[in-house]
C-alpha cells in the first residue's frame, strides 16, 4: 500500500508522516518512510541541486525534469520493491507535488507533468493521497516559527504562488475523490494524527 502526503508549505506534512509511520509500525506493519524530492541517494542528490540551484537557476522545464529524474531514481530503487514485498510505503510529496507547484502554479501545465511521470515512472499513482489544508495565516505563523521567516526552501517565489499551490490540491482532491482525502491541518499534532488515523483506516477497512 502506498500513501502520499501532500499540501502546501508549513502543513505539517512530514511530522504527520513520521507519525502515521510510527502509528503503522505499532501494529506490526514493515513501513518505508520516505520523501520526495529524494528518498534515494540519487535523488537526494538531485534535491539538493533542486534546492540550491546554481547560478540563474533552472528553466522550468529543466526543473520539472530533475524533479522527475529525482522520481523515477526513487520509485524504480525504493517506492516499487517496497511495495513488491507488501510493505506500506508512506511517502511525503509524491506527484501531486509536481502537479501542483511546477504544473499548475509554475504553469508547465498538468497534461506536460503527467507526461514526464509517465516516462520516468510508467504512471504510478498513490493508492491513497492526503491532502493537508490550512488557512494562509496559520500556516505563515509555522513557517516563521521553522524556519525564522516566511518563505520556503526554493525562495522567490510569492504569496500567490503558494496560494494556487494549495488551490490546485484541493482541485485534485475534487477530480478524484477515490484517491485524496482532504485532512484539515488546523489544531494541535495530535488532533491531525486522529485525523491521518482516521482516514487510513476509513480508507483502507472500507
Ligand atoms: O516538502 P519539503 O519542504 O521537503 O519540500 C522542499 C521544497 O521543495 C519546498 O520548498 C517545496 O516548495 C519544494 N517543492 C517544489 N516542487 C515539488 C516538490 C517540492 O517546489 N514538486
Amino acid at each position: 500500500r502506498f500513501i502520499a502526503f501532500e499540501g502546501g508549505e508549513g502543513m505539517g506534512k512530514s511530522t504527520q508522516a513520521q507519525l502515521l509511520a510510527e502509528a503503522l509500525a505499532a501494529r506490526g506493519i514493515t513501513v518505508v518512510l520516505t520523501r520526495e524530492p529524494g528518498g534515494t541517494p540519487g535523488a537526494e542528490a538531485i534535491r539538493e541541486l533542486l534546492l540550491h540551484p546554481p547560478g540563474d537557476g533552472w528553466t522550468r522545464e529543466a526543473e520539472a525534469l530533475l524533479f522527475a529524474a529525482a522520481r523515477s531514481d526513487h520509485v524504480a530503487r525504493r517506492i516499487l520493491p517496497a511495495i513488491e514485498v507488501g510493505q506500506w510505503v508512506v511517502c511525503d510529496r509524491f506527484l501531486d507535488s509536481s502537479r501542483a507547484y511546477q504544473g499548475i502554479a509554475g504553469a508547465l501545465g498538468d497534461d506536460r507533468v503527467l507526461a514526464l511521470h509517465e516516462v520516468g515512472s510508467h504512471g504510478i499513482k498513490p493508492d491513497l493521497t492526503l491532502v493537508f489544508d490550512a488557512p494562509a495565516a496559520s500556516v505563515s505563523a509555522r513557517l516563521a516559527a521553522r524556519d525564522g521567516d516566511e518563505t520556503d526552501a526554493i525562495g522567490g517565489r510569492t504569496a500567490e504562488y503558494h496560494a494556487s499551490v494549495n488551490a490546485a490540491f484541493l482541485d485534485f482532491a475534487r477530480q478524484e475523490p477515490e484517491r485524496f482525502r482532504v485532512i484539515d491541518g488546523t489544531g494541535s499534532i495530535e488532533q491531525v494524527h486522529e485525523r491521518v488515523m482516521s482516514a487510513i483506516d476509513g480508507y483502507f477497512e472500507s
